[in-house]
C-alpha cells in the first residue's frame, strides 16, 4: 500500500461541511484505507483576496489505487460536490489535492507530486507536520522548520472531526 496525503479546502456553501463530507468519501474509496484527518484551519485565500477565508485540512490515506485512480476518485468527488471553475485559485466548494504519494515523484500533463505548492504553503505544511511529524519528502527534505510554518494567519480551529 502507498500512504498518501491529500490537502482539502473550501471557502463556499458551507467549508467545514464540505471538507467533513469530502473525508466522509475518502473513507470510502475503494482499495484504500483513510489513517488520519488533521484538524481543521483557517487561511487567507492565495489567490485573489475578494474571496472567504478557506478552510483547510489534510487527510492521511493507505491506497492500492494508482496515482491516476486516485486523481480521478479526488475530481469525481469535486464535481459530486458542486465545484465550479470560476477563476484561478478562486472560490470553490471544494479543492482536493494529491500532495504526497508515498515516494513517489510523478511529472506528468494531469499531476504532480509532490504537489507543486506543497513545501510553500501553511495551511499545508502545518496539518501535514499535526498528522506526520517525522515526515521525509522524496528529495529527503524534511518539512519541519520551513518558515512558512509560522503563517501567523493560519489558525487551527478544531480537533480532528472525523470518526473513523
Ligand atoms: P493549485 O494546483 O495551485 O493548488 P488549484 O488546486 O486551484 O491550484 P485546480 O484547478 O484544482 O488547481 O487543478 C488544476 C489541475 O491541476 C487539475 O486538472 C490536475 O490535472 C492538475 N494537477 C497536477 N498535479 C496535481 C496534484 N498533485 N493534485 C491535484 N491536481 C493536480
Ligand atoms: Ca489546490
Ligand atoms: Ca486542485
Amino acid at each position: 500500500m502507498i500512504r498518501c496525503f491529500i490537502g482539502l479546502g473550501s471557502n463556499l456553501d458551507d467549508p467545514i461541511s464540505q471538507v467533513m463530507s469530502a473525508c466522509q468519501a475518502l473513507g470510502q474509496l475503494p482499495d484504500s484505507e483513510l489513517v488520519t484527518v488533521s484538524s481543521l484551519y483557517s487561511s487567507k485565500p492565495v489567490g485573489p483576496q475578494d474571496q472567504p477565508d478557506f478552510i483547510n485540512a489534510v487527510a492521511m490515506l493507505d491506497t492500492w489505487l494508482t496515482a491516476e485512480a486516485l486523481l480521478d476518485a479526488l475530481q469525481a468527488q469535486e464535481q459530486a460536490q458542486g465545484r465550479v471553475r470560476r477563476r484561478h485559485w478562486g472560490e470553490r466548494s471544494i479543492d482536493l489535492d494529491l500532495l504526497l504519494y508515498g515516494q513517489h515523484t510523478i511529472q506528468t500533463e494531469r499531476l504532480i507530486v509532490p504537489h507543486k505548492e506543497l513545501t510553500s504553503r501553511s495551511f499545508v505544511v502545518v496539518p501535514i507536520l499535526e498528522i506526520a511529524p517525522l515526515l521525509a519528502l522524496p528529495n529527503g527534505q524534511k518539512l519541519d522548520l520551513l518558515p512558512c510554518a509560522e503563517d501567523p494567519t493560519l489558525i487551527r480551529l478544531s480537533s480532528p472531526v472525523i470518526d473513523l
